[in-house]
C-alpha cells in the first residue's frame, strides 16, 4: 500500500510540504498537533481528578459542620470563597482545553481565533490553550 502511493507521488512529496510550511507558518505536522492534543488530554483529566476531589472535601465539610464551628466564621468563610475561587479557574481551564480540543478537531488549532496568524509555538508550548496570537491578545487586555 505505501508502496504504490510512493510511486505515484514520487515528484512531489517532500519539497511541497517544507514549502507549504515556510509560506503559511501555522501549517502544523500531524505528530505537532498530536503532542498538543496530548498534552490537553492529560490537563483535562488532572482537572477533573481536582475536581471530583473538591467535591468530595466540600461534601464532607458540610456533613462535619459541628466540627468547622471550632474555625472563626471569618475563617470559614474565606476558606470558602477561596475553594469557590478555585473551582471558578477550573472551570474556566477546563472550557479552554474543551475549545483547544475542538479546535483540532477542526483543523484550527494554532491558528490565532482573531485574525487568523499562526500563534507562537513556544508560547503554545507553554500553554497550548492559547486561541491569540501575541498582538491580539494585547489588544484584547
Ligand atoms: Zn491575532
Amino acid at each position: 500500500m505505501a508502496g504504490s502511493y510512493c510511486s505515484r507521488k514520487t515528484h512531489l512529496p517532500q519539497s511541497a510540504q517544507r514549502s507549504q510550511r515556510n509560506n503559511a507558518g501555522h501549517m502544523m505536522d500531524d505528530t505537532e498537533i498530536e503532542r498538543y492534543r496530548l498534552a490537553l488530554l492529560q490537563m483535562r483529566a488532572e482537572l477533573r481528578v481536582l475536581e471530583d476531589a473538591s467535591r468530595e472535601s466540600g461534601e464532607t465539610v458540610e456533613l462535619d459542620q459541628a466540627r468547622v464551628g471550632r474555625l472563626s466564621r471569618m475563617d470559614a468563610l474565606q476558606g470558602q470563597q477561596m475553594a469557590l475561587e478555585t473551582a471558578r479557574r477550573r472551570q474556566l481551564q477546563l472550557i479552554k482545553i474543551e475549545g483547544a480540543l475542538q479546535r483540532i478537531e477542526s483543523n484550527e488549532f494554532g491558528e490565532c481565533f482573531v485574525c487568523g496568524e499562526a500563534i507562537d509555538t513556544r508560547r503554545l508550548n507553554i500553554d497550548p490553550t492559547l486561541s491569540r496570537c501575541t498582538d491580539c491578545a494585547e489588544k484584547s487586555s
